[in-house]
């Protein structure tokens, strides 16, 4: 059991968070602290700025002007209207097919670029290799999500090279956002050393060669980020709309399911319907992994992010994660199916993951939870506080597919576009 995690007084992230956090005397995270720059800053001002970054970069061939990466949820409605309605911009929308496919996440990509009117390429990685990778992956790291995150990360800088178009626009930025790993003022750009520490869990896609001996050179070559003389060349390089936009997924999203219609779908480890509609493996088996890996899940995110902007108590933040945090991964049956492991191998897989410090063996197999909430001293007020969450809502306003036709309760591989 690890004694000393130090929890913050004001969100509910501690001291051993995967990506870094600090504390100051008065006991609040990075995190939190650089989230109160939110509504500090000038964002008028900054606002100015990016369009002054952004300006040298419109085409004046009315070719495309920039990269934009698009997934089927996670804020990219929100990034495209910035970037095509309000910087006037034309970009060339990139997605990695990360297989795990909902049908509400191929209606979402589809209605995106229908009523943005843009292009897309779609990267679909072959899938044997795709597999080979998740099937190592899950053993040694315990992710299914490595190839995921390496695709979503690396296509898109691939893409600026191949196409010539050097600015890369992202949404917010992971680190910043969490753990305040940096000031909205920094203006941090992408960088390879970010994506290998923080998103790749530390290993690039030579790496797994060496640690894999399944995988070789035509598995892994697509994963690969370019070199920097090839960067250099075009000078491609990556922005955040988060440093120069007041950055708020919850509200984003709600203005997005007016605007453009925008379908979400509730799900049974966490409380927020936006994020991750597009998987089915997000917030079910990869959520599950981060539990047992790291002692809180992503519910804990999403809590904390609603306790510094105002919208829940950190009572509240917590009971919701204790409601949410050990239900079941939903769609393991799929998972299983598209990998060709058996259920229980999975489950193996699943405890050789486990984290000891949170999770005491009680008899072979079998866990007791001991993770971020149990620990959290704050456990203590629970029963006294007030609970009341009836004013705290999303919108559901539909869902990841149709249970009751096992048809469509499919991993949609590669999808057709709507209508
Ligand atoms: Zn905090």
């Amino acid at each position: 059991m690890k004694n000393k995690i130090q929890f913050c007084k004001k969100c509910l992230y501690g001291s051993d968070h995967p990506l870094g956090i600090t504390f100051d005397e008065d006991g609040i995270c990075s995190g939190c602290r650089i989230h109160e720059e939110k509504d500090k800053l000038d964002w008028d001002y900054r606002w100015e700025k990016l369009k002054k970054l952004v300006k040298p970069y419109k085409s004046k061939f009315h070719t495309y002007d920039c990269i934009v990466p698009v997934t089927a949820a996670n804020d990219s409605y929100f990034i495209v209207d910035l970037v095509k309605n309000k910087l006037n911009l034309n970009p060339l929308l990139v997605t990695y097919n990360k297989y795990y496919n909902t049908p509400l996440g191929i209606r979402n990509l589809a209605n995106l670029r229908i009523k943005f009117n843009c292009d897309i390429l779609i990267q679909n990685v072959n899938p044997i290799s795709v597999k080979k990778i998740t099937r190592s992956t899950l053993r040694s790291l315990g992710s299914i999500y490595w190839h995921c995150l390496a695709g979503q990360t690396v296509f898109p800088v691939q893409t600026a090279i191949t196409h010539k178009i050097p600015l890369i626009i992202w949404g917010a930025h992971q680190g910043l956002e969490q753990v305040g790993m940096f000031s909205h003022k920094h203006e941090v750009e992408m960088t390879r050393r970010y994506r290998k520490d923080h998103d790749l869990m530390g290993l690039e896609a030579d790496n797994l060669i060496s640690v894999f001996d399944i995988l070789d050179e035509r598995d892994i070559w697509q994963y690969r980020y370019p070199e920097d003389y090839e960067l250099n060349n075009i000078g491609v390089r990556g922005i955040y709309l988060g440093n120069y936009v007041r950055w708020d997924p919850k509200a984003q999203h709600e203005e997005m399911i007016k605007k453009y219609g925008f379908l979400s779908a509730n799900f049974n480890r966490t409380f927020d319907c936006y994020d991750h509609v597009d998987c089915f493996n997000y917030m079910g088996v990869h959520d599950k992994l981060k539990l047992i890996k790291n002692g809180y899940s992503k519910v804990t995110d999403h809590a904390s992010r609603e306790i510094r902007h105002g919208r829940l108590t950190r009572d509240q933040g917590l009971y919701l994660v204790q409601k949410y945090e050990n239900n079941e991964a939903n769609y393991t049956d799929l998972l299983c199916e598209w990998l060709g492991i058996k259920k229980d191998g999975l489950q193996f897989l699943i405890n050789e993951h486990t984290n000891k410090n949170y999770f005491v063996e009680q008899t072979p197999g079998n866990f007791s939870f001991k993770g971020w909430s149990f620990l959290n001293k704050q456990n203590k007020t629970q029963k006294s506080s007030n609970n009341n969450i009836d004013n705290f809502k999303y919108i559901q306003n539909s869902k990841l597919c149709d249970q009751e036709n096992s048809d469509k309760r499919k991993y949609i591989t590669i999808g057709k576009g709507y209508p």
